[in-house]
């Protein structure tokens, strides 16, 4: 009974004791400086060194705050995962400030300024924000399935898909976009790269895997007839799909439109993965179970949803058709004609993928933790090597359970969008009292409105 109670009581310790604190950082100073190159080119660049009377900042891991200042245990301290992910994207003013209080992602040198290219820190900050939205998004999920089939079939539709396509971008973002490369100034060393999904390199990489027994590819002609056909291995909608000469000549004829000039860019080559998805259980080194079920989700997504791409100017992805203009993620799957084809086959598979993708990235960025013996407190402690490490280390907490992620209710919310809370606690449904506020005082304004 004793033990029960403690285990009931845990949430609310702090994670770690004093002694087992993991990561210390130190204040900087930090300034932003545009830049123009022989050709006028403009770059934002950061400069950035330890602050000169060396501030050291003990960091600790607090149950509902993640990972925040030592001194401030017991106040309100920041939490500094998702003050750092919500800076609004440009507020170069904020992020410098960021710096400056918290310390730099990696290690500077104290007497002289470090530059770093300004947008690869946007780059990686972004890339941290749709680590976190898909975590959110994972954990919802998980507690729909867990919450049994009357919950489930009171979401509405439109939720459905709105959730189904955050995770759809959110696993798009993590494999499509540019690479983050962060680099040491004066050595010229890479300091960080960010992860490089193996889906995203079999896409990429020069050469097709070899695969066992070359059978001969069918010539295509000009003809609409299906005169090919073949059987292929299909994990989602398994066990085969038919493949025709008419889905080959689709493909193909898509790069053959591709233009450099075109204001919307493909994410996926759909040549290149027609070839992976009619091969994929040929190869001489197979693909895993897990790599199969992505190459045949993307196959049927670009061809039933739609083609995923980047529009000029645009920072979120989109579909298209004709490689002029684009569509949202969340518009496209609405239509009637897509909801269709997004069935509970290709439901399921996105689940899978996004937990492969989000596997991926988690590990990639935490390879640089290690354990190790602390000898004073005859104990064991995780040695974390930079701040950018330490937070992506703090979206979770270390009693498995114990907390998750929500999105604020406020549409508008500018503070924490997602925050985090106990995994009990099936109220709060706010960031803050403010976002709370402005929500009931609207609310109050529209029944008067009414009432009038
Ligand atoms: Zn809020």
């Amino acid at each position: 009974m004793e033990i029960q109670n403690q285990t009931n009581k845990a949430p609310i310790r702090p994670a770690l004791v004093k002694d087992s604190i993991i990561f210390k950082s130190t204040k900087c100073e930090c300034h932003v400086d545009t830049v123009h190159d022989e050709y006028g080119v403009e770059t934002n660049t950061l400069g950035i060194r330890k602050a000169q009377a060396n501030v050291e900042l003990p960091l600790q891991y607090l149950p509902r705050k993640g990972l925040s200042l030592l001194a401030d245990a017991k106040k309100d301290s920041p939490d500094l995962l998702l003050d750092f992910v919500f800076i609004e994207c440009g507020d170069s003013k904020a992020l410098a400030d960021f710096f400056s209080n918290y310390g730099f992602l990696f290690p500077v040198p104290e007497w002289k300024f470090a530059r770093f290219d300004l947008q690869q820190i946007w780059a990686l900050q972004k890339r941290l924000k749709y680590t976190l939205d898909l975590v959110a998004e994972l954990q919802y999920h998980k507690k729909l399935q867990d919450a049994g089939e009357d919950l489930k079939q009171s979401l509405d539709t439109t939720e459905e898909i709105i959730h189904y396509s955050r995770v759809y971008q959110d696993v798009c973002q993590l494999l499509f976009s540019e690479p983050v490369t962060l680099t040491n100034p004066k050595s010229g060393k890479d300091i960080y790269r960010s992860c490089n999904h193996a889906f995203t390199e079999l896409l990429n990489s020069p050469e097709l895997p070899a695969w066992h027994e070359p059978v001969p590819f069918p010539v295509i002609d000009d003809s609409d007839k299906p005169e090919w056909t073949e059987k292929v291995k299909d994990p989602v909608r398994s066990p085969r799909f038919l493949l025709s000469n008419k889905d080959k000549r689709d493909a193909y004829d898509l790069v053959e439109m591709q233009d450099i000039d075109d204001p919307v860019r493909l994410l996926i080559n759909p040549a290149r993965l027609f070839d992976i998805f009619r091969r994929m259980d040929m190869f001489d080194r197979p693909l895993s179970p897990e790599q199969q079920e992505i190459v045949a989700f993307f196959y049927h997504a670009e061809n039933e949803l739609g083609h995923i791409c980047l529009e000029r100017g645009r920072d979120d992805f989109g579909f298209t058709k004709d490689l002029e203009s684009a569509i949202s993620i969340e518009a496209q799957m609405k239509k009637e004609k897509v909801k269709k084809y997004f069935d509970a086959d290709m439901k399921r598979a996105l689940i899978h993928v996004a937990v492969y993708v989000l596997k991926e990235e988690i590990d990639h960025n935490l390879h640089d933790v290690n354990l190790s013996y602390n000898a004073e407190a005859h104990s064991l402690k995780w040695d974390i090597s930079n701040f950018l490490t330490a937070l992506y280390y703090s979206i979770f907490y270390n009693q498995p359970g114990a907390e998750r992620f929500r999105r604020c209710k406020n549409p508008e919310c500018k503070r924490h969008p997602i925050f985090r809370l106990s995994n009990s606690d099936s109220r709060s449904v706010y960031c803050s009292r403010a976002c709370q506020s402005v929500i009931s005082q609207r609310e109050l304004r529209e029944k008067k409105k009414h009432s009038d």
